[in-house]
């Protein structure tokens, strides 16, 4: 059966990992996308599948620069702008932390203002990065967070932190409805390889036979939530009626440590792994897990894919992408 037309949703970031399924999810609930992305590091072979889509533009565009003509003279038709444009990989965003500031900061202005001058519903996608080091456990919105303002990841804790403020100041002045969502870690297919996120380089490093990199002493506790799940409770923050003016957590409350996360990855590789122990990075926190009471009583969500069937499907997914021996193994 065919989606009902839904209006034309701008998805800035929408070639990156979450962003490549959001645009999927929202062309198959009836909406027109427009894609906007500098594509520093979104998969050439997401916005390949993208363009398959019905009712999918995609622009090349760098959100820190004055908006496109090709994406402002659509602004009576636009109806929903998410933003997700960010690089979120701590090597990735670090590599030139001014962009990665300037993306949090000038970006989301820009799509603010988008949003304003369209009469558009605006989402940001923050994170829990906000929270910084926790010392408050699990995370709940109300928390402040304990964040180096300072550090390597400033660019992009901060960022996000400046981006809220801007975001809830314009709803503050009634010029825009707004949502935003803390993303907590989230994997699938699709991740970049290699990319410094703890599941697609542990995934990656077992399926090519490389030594098993761990950060720390692997006792640090993360929260893995699976994309679908993470893309229907974007969907149902952005298309809820709650008062904007609260962000939500959006993540999986299961928490393990990342040894316990290698062990499941290990299990699931087709050779013996070799694991090397490497410095924790500066500030990298030790412990996270969503609060996510919010998330299920405004928009009735929670996540439903379990870790065991998450991890298969990326681990095919990545055998397929990365590992031509490795694709052959029964998992
Ligand atoms: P990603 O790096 O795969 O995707 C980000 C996309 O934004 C990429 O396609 C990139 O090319 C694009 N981009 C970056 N800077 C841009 C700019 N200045 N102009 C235009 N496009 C730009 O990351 P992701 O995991 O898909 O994350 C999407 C969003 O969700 C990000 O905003 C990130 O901060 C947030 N988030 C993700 C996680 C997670 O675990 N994946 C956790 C917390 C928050």
């Amino acid at each position: 059966m065919m989606a009902s037309y839904r209006g034309l949703a701008v998805v800035a970031g929408g070639a990156g990992f979450i962003g490549s399924h959001l645009c999927r999810a929202l062309v198959e609930r009836g909406h027109e996308i427009l894609c906007l992305d500098n594509l520093q590091t979104a998969r050439p072979s997401n916005l390949r599948l993208l363009e398959q889509l019905p009712r999918f533009t995609f622009v090349e565009a760098d959100v820190v620069n004055p908006l496109p003509e090709e994406v402002t003279r659509h602004s009576d038709q636009i109806t929903r702008v998410y933003n997700l444009a960010c690089a979120a990989s701590p090597p990735q965003y670090q590599a030139d932390p001014e962009h990665t500031m300037l993306t949090n900061v000038v970006g989301t202005h820009r799509l603010l203002r988008l949003a304003e001058q369209a009469g558009a519903r605006f989402l940001l996608t923050s994170t829990s990065e906000v929270y910084g080091d926790p010392e408050v456990h699990p995370q709940r919105e109300s928390y402040r967070g304990w964040v180096s303002c300072t550090g390597p990841r400033s660019c992009y804790d901060e960022g996000k932190r400046a981006a809220e403020a801007l975001t809830f100041d314009y709803a503050r002045l009634g010029r825009a409805e707004v949502r935003v969502a803390r993303i907590f870690n989230t994997y699938g297919p699709q991740m970049h390889p290699d990319d410094g996120r703890v599941v697609s380089n542990l995934i990656c490093q077992a399926l090519t036979g490389r030594d098993v990199t761990v950060h720390g002493d692997g006792t640090q506790t993360r929260s893995f939530c699976y994309v679908s799940d993470m893309v229907e409770g974007l969907i149902r923050l952005m298309e809820s009626d709650i008062d904007g003016l609260e962000p939500v957590n959006l993540g999986n409350p299961v928490e393990l440590t990342v040894n316990e996360l290698l062990e499941r990855v290990i299990a699931m590789a087709p050779n013996e792994a070799k694991i090397v122990y490497r410095p924790l990075p500066q500030d990298d926190p030790r412990r996270r897990r969503p609060d996510i009471g919010r998330a299920r009583a405004l928009l009735a969500w929670e996540p439903t894919v379990p870790l065991e069937e998450g991890l298969r499907e990326t681990f095919r997914w990545f055998a397929e992408e990365v590992g031509e021996t490795a694709g052959e193994t029964a998992i």
